[in-house]
């Protein structure tokens, strides 16, 4: 059943973890709809027993997947498992089942309810928001004795199209069968954007018209540039046979990052905590893991009404560091506010957060957050043999980042950056470079404000792309000012991890990129495929483009021109 979509045949979204994958159609299946009619409860204690074994049913359920899962996934459904056991949610399905409604509209209610609360806090709780729509799909298809929302079952490889993944979906991808993503909602920081990136699953997301696509109707799918085209099998099996390659190389090719040619550019990871590492082979393919280019710290606050302790967050930073075993390690102090709302700080509401206190900004009216975290971190640096580079977020003046620098060389850690996320900080990035070790440019928010468009915002998302000119050309300004003084200038943003994007940044002169771990290996086949001169004309490329889009496509061909085939690309470090 293999059918042309009747306009456009080729639908474009938000490319969000890179890489090309081909086949059929698969739609995952939707939420269970309720009845228009609900019936009468008959019996009460029955009704009311059977509402709280669903939730611990679907609680029992999310834990057992979490269990099966690493890292984010198993975080993420750790989470909803804990939303699903909730005892706040547990009285207030009683108290409407007591009140007459029949258990699965009672824990229907009560779950949309919980949602309208998340929602109106905003930010980083909002997002949070949708975790619970499969914790309510879920226990309602449990009470109305139907199938389980979620992934279909096939023995064949198939593309998966969805309105949106839950983390529980996600998490039960098997990365062999399913060859790419693509939902019609979500946002690059959406849990299917974080989590296909974590499993290498190719995927577009906020593709419109993706519904549309009938089971069967074979697609290529490019993750790359955020394109789904309807193909014929024969198409789709030139694409997936190249990316199969592209795969096999991956998997072969190890040790640092270095161009075609040998030019050294450290690939980092960014992580949230010691657990993000614990993947990581530091023993049988230790050279490939060559540090931590990010540490988001927010993860000792997150959720907290007091501060960590010193001690504790001491601890937790000798966690990290011995984890990272010797390497370098780029710890970001906190970075509060906006998208990260941290309730122990008490900050005032704010009508623009964005643009209010967050980041460093925090340290000007709670100067003792910043001291304590710095002083733990010295004190676990001392502690563990890791290399320990400190920045702070949100840098926009050069007097910020000397104060900072100041009080990190004080205590006795010898690198002290600052990040490059507003405009302000790229335009005056030679002279932060007077008064800081390095730079680490943060592109999420270096778009979001260069601009002027919130990096929540899904409709957004092609102003927010990492390609659009302007942002190429802040980046630009700071990897030419490290240059100049030779001073490390880093990439620490979503932008890092895009392969094609990564050999623009290097033409550049940037000397690192961190991104999330699953990516390093798609950047290092990518790196490795062309010369620093290849690099350098791809980036004059991309500065000239008009435009985001043709900034990708004028890049995306002449790299495909340059490089050697990944098949015939082999090992030469590592
Ligand atoms: C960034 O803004 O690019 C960045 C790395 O920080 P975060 O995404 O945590 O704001
Ligand atoms: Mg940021």
């Amino acid at each position: 059943m293999n059918r042309r979509l009747p306009v456009p045949d080729v639908l474009r979204g938000l490319g969000v973890s890179p890489g090309n994958g081909a086949g059929p159609v698969l739609r995952l299946s939707g939420p269970p709809m309720l009845p228009a009619v609900m019936p009468a409860v008959a019996d009460m204690g029955a009704e009311l027993l059977r509402a709280a074994d669903a939730l611990d049913h679907v609680g029992a359920e999310l834990e057992t997947l979490a269990a099966s899962s690493v890292d984010t996934a198993a975080d993420v459904l750790s989470a909803q498992a804990l939303m699903a056991r909730d005892p706040v949610l547990a009285d207030t399905v009683s108290e409407k089942v007591a009140g007459g409604t029949a258990a699965a509209w009672a824990v229907d209610e009560a779950l949309r309810e919980q949602q309208a609360v998340l929602a109106s806090l905003g930010g980083y709780l909002a997002e949070r928001a949708a975790d619970l729509d499969d914790v309510r799909a879920r226990a309602v298809a449990e009470l109305l004795g139907v199938p389980m929302p979620g992934v279909p079952t096939s023995n064949e490889p198939f593309v998966l199209v969805a309105d949106d993944l839950a983390p529980a979906d996600t998490a039960r991808l098997d990365p062999v069968l399913v060859r790419a993503l693509v939902t019609e909602r979500g946002g690059p920081t959406s849990h299917t954007a974080i989590l296909a990136r974590a499993l290498g699953i190719p995927a577009v997301v906020g593709c419109r018209g993706a519904l549309d696509l009938v089971d069967g109707t074979v697609v290529a799918v490019d993750g790359t540039v955020g394109s789904v085209a309807v193909v014929d099998a024969a198409e789709a099996a030139v694409v997936q046979s190249r990316a199969d390659a592209v795969r096999r190389a991956q998997a072969t090719l190890t040790g640092p990052g270095r161009t075609a040619d040998g030019r050294g550019v450290k690939l980092l990871h960014n992580v949230g905590s010691a657990a993000d590492l614990s993947g990581v082979d530091l023993v049988g393919d230790g050279a490939s893991f060559e540090g931590v280019g990010l540490v988001r710290s927010e993860f000792l606050y997150l959720g907290r009404t007091v501060a960590p302790t010193p001690a504790e967050q001491e601890n937790a930073y000798t966690a990290l560091f011995a984890a990272a075993a010797g390497r370098k390690v780029v710890l970001r102090t906190l970075d509060a506010g906006a998208d990260k709302p941290l309730p122990f700080l008490g900050l005032a509401a704010e009508a623009n957060p964005a643009l209010g206190i967050r980041g460093l900004r925090v340290a000007r009216v709670q100067p003792e957050v910043l001291a304590d975290q710095l002083g733990a971190v010295a004190r676990a640096a001392k502690a563990t043999e890791a290399d320990v580079w400190v920045m702070a977020p949100m840098v926009s003046t050069v007097t910020e980042a000397a104060d900072f620098a100041d009080q990190v060389h004080g205590l006795g850690l010898a690198h002290a950056g600052a990040m490059v996320e507003v405009p302000s900080a790229a335009l005056q990035a030679a002279r932060l470079l007077e008064v800081v070790d390095f730079l680490s440019i943060g592109t999420n928010d270096l778009s979001q404000y260069t601009l002027a468009a919130d990096r929540m915002a899904a409709d957004l998302a092609d102003l927010l792309d990492p390609w659009q000119p302007a942002v190429l050309q802040l980046i630009a300004m700071c990897a030419a000012a490290g240059r100049a003084v030779d001073k490390p200038v880093g990439v620490c943003g979503e932008a890092a991890g895009d392969p094609l994007l990564a050999l623009v940044l290097v033409g550049m002169g940037v000397t690192s990129l961190s991104m999330s771990g699953a990516l390093v290996p798609a950047v290092r086949v990518s790196l490795a495929g062309q010369t620093l001169a290849q690099c350098e004309a791809l980036s004059g490329l991309a500065l000239d483009a008009v435009d985001a889009v043709s900034a990708r496509e004028r890049v995306a061909a002449s790299a495909a021109a340059g490089t050697r085939p990944a098949d015939t690309a082999t090992p030469e470090h590592g």
